[in-house]
């Protein structure tokens, strides 16, 4: 076997790797994906070890890379449709950490020490469009 595996994306968020996952395995592309099960476990070493990794065979690289440019541009749900802003219906929804200086990481290590804190406070949605954050649902 010749064949060799090339990482074509990273997802914070196992989740999503898995939408893309199947996005591609309907046309016809082995997906093969690392690390999703540690992160799963433990979603806060998702950045220290660089994310859920999408591996394909060299050989389908190309068609894939594709097809990750015509999807995935800005978050979508479960089913993967896409999230809507609650203030101007834009579809161009970012998802990004709260998480995003030493300040917040320690609120967040003492809100996860202490098991107060739920998930949908270090994850939040952002309106390109007219920049309004809400919580994912
Ligand atoms: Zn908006």
């Amino acid at each position: 076997m010749s064949e060799t595996f090339v990482t074509i994306a990273r997802y914070q968020y196992s989740s999503e790797a898995q939408i893309v996952k199947g996005r591609l395995e309907a046309d016809g592309i082995d997906v093969f994906l690392r690390d999703n099960i540690t992160i799963d476990t433990d979603p806060l070493v998702s950045n220290a070890i660089g994310g859920v990794k999408l591996k394909v065979l060299s050989k389908d690289a190309e068609k894939a890379n594709a097809i990750l440019n015509s999807i995935q541009k800005y978050a979508t749900d479960d089913e993967g449709k896409a999230i809507v802003c609650p203030n101007c219906g834009s579809n161009h929804i970012e998802m990004y950490s709260t998480i995003n200086s030493f300040k917040s990481l320690f609120f967040f290590l003492i809100g996860f020490i202490s098991g107060t804190l739920p998930f949908s406070t270090r994850y939040q949605y952002k309106c390109e469009n007219c920049k309004t954050e809400f919580p994912i649902k």
